[in-house]
């Protein structure tokens, strides 16, 4: 099998942590704040997990500071905090009971509640969402009463009529509680879109909410331990970092021994589904799991290229689209054109970039259409995806 479609977890070895690295110096992170209103100023002191931005809108969830320090810039998509002080900010208040204000107390914790529902069935997805992305085997190994915790609080909020787990073939994970459900460990069966299709078979049923083990993990700590998560394991090449949420990428990189050379494409997430990023000071997010580098002289580089017609993208397209046609129309511009071609069923695996002959950016422009709509009110459940 080609190993970029093998999603069989690699064995475990130690977890770095990168405060117990040098750094040189105080840690400067960055948290992307793309949406969000910052709730602090420049130069401002700020705890650890403290809310440094918000939603206006009440439906995203905050924002919290990884470490303790001073605001040293603002930005309109970042806010970067140097690390000084070992202020904590006060414990958060879990004692709802009430559903609705319990999800409200994970969304001011961090946790992202959107796509979960009432009287869903809830699926705990644990295999890796791209090859490598591994680094909740350790949480899924050692943090059973912290899953518990999580699951437990899920279920007093949503009350779902079942909850599974969709655990890669061939591993003895299990949560309590969850019903156990093997997913042949081949990419995309690792996406939302498939495993729900796979447990519960149907083709997106509206009464299923799907969250990869690493988030029920963070529902369970932020319970547990009264405060937002602010730690995340980031895997760079065979190797899981424990890090602040929001340190920079050339740090990490640094600490794992890689260094970046011109036009390295620098990617958050797997080569298939990740997004690059436009500078080394960009900081990791909660829900990044690996960093990982494109090297120009090793990889296929997407061009600007026309579609040659060769059929390759519709033919390996899992959600049975037609990427060539989607990206012509986005690539002028015609975003309103690509609903004709369904854009809103398209869930970004990639695949269609990855075997095109012309090696468009298909992925981008499918994306690059979904964001231009999202910003018109034209599809709902569009804007429910953002
Ligand atoms: S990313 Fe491409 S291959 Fe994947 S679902 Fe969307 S259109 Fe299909
Ligand atoms: S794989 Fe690329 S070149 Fe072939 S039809 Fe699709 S977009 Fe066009």
């Amino acid at each position: 099998m080609n190993p970029l479609f093998s999603l069989i977890p690699s064995e475990r070895g130690p977890i770095v942590n990168l405060w117990e690295q040098d750094l040189g110096g105080p840690l400067e992170i960055s948290i992307e704040i793309s949406g969000l209103s910052p709730l602090v100023q420049i130069n401002e002191q700020v705890s650890k997990a403290q809310a440094v931005a918000s939603d206006p809108a009440g439906r995203k969830a905050d924002l919290h500071s990884s470490v303790s320090g001073r605001v040293i810039d603002i930005k309109k998509d970042f806010i970067t905090i140097r690390e000084e002080g070992t202020r904590v900010a006060l414990p958060a208040d879990f004692s709802a009971t009430e559903p609705a204000a319990m999800l409200e107390a994970l969304r001011k914790n961090g946790v992202d509640i959107r796509n979960l529902k009432k009287e869903c069935t809830l699926i705990i997805n644990s295999v890796p969402h791209e090859a490598g992305m591994d680094g909740h085997r350790f949480l899924i190994e050692e943090f059973t009463e912290i899953l518990t915790t999580g699951l437990n609080y899920l279920k007093k909020a949503l009350s779902p009529k079942a909850c599974a787990l969709a655990l890669p073939k061939g591993m003895n994970w299990t949560i309590p509680g969850c019903t156990g459900h093997e997913i042949p460990p081949v990419y995309p069966n690792s996406l939302p879109e498939l495993v729900t299709k796979a447990v519960t078979s149907n083709e997106m049923p509206p009464d299923v909410c799907v969250m990869n083990v690493t988030e029920l993990y963070r529902i369970g700590r932020t319970v547990h331990g009264k405060q937002p998560v602010t730690l995340v394991i980031v895997k760079i090449g065979s190797t899981p970092y424990l890090t602040p949420v929001g340190t920079p990428v050339g740090v990490l990189l640094k600490a794992a021994g890689f260094r970046p050379a011109e036009h390295d494409r620098i990617i958050l997430g797997g080569p298939l589904t990740g997004k690059t990023v436009y500078s080394l000071k960009h900081g990791v997010c909660a829900d990044t799991q690996a960093i990982t580098i494109l090297r120009p002289d090793k990889e296929p580089t997407i061009k600007d290229n026309p579609c040659v017609g060769c059929g390759e993208c519709v033919i390996h397209c899992p959600a049975r689209l037609m990427p060539n046609m989607i990206s012509r129309h986005a690539e002028f511009g015609l975003y309103e054109n690509t609903q004709a071609y369904n854009i809103a069923s398209c869930f970004e695996c990639g695949l269609c970039g990855y075997w095109c002959k012309a090696q468009r950016p298909l992925l981008q422009y499918i994306r690059l259409a979904k964001k231009e709509l999202a910003a018109k009110p034209i599809i709902e459940d569009l804007r429910e995806q953002r």
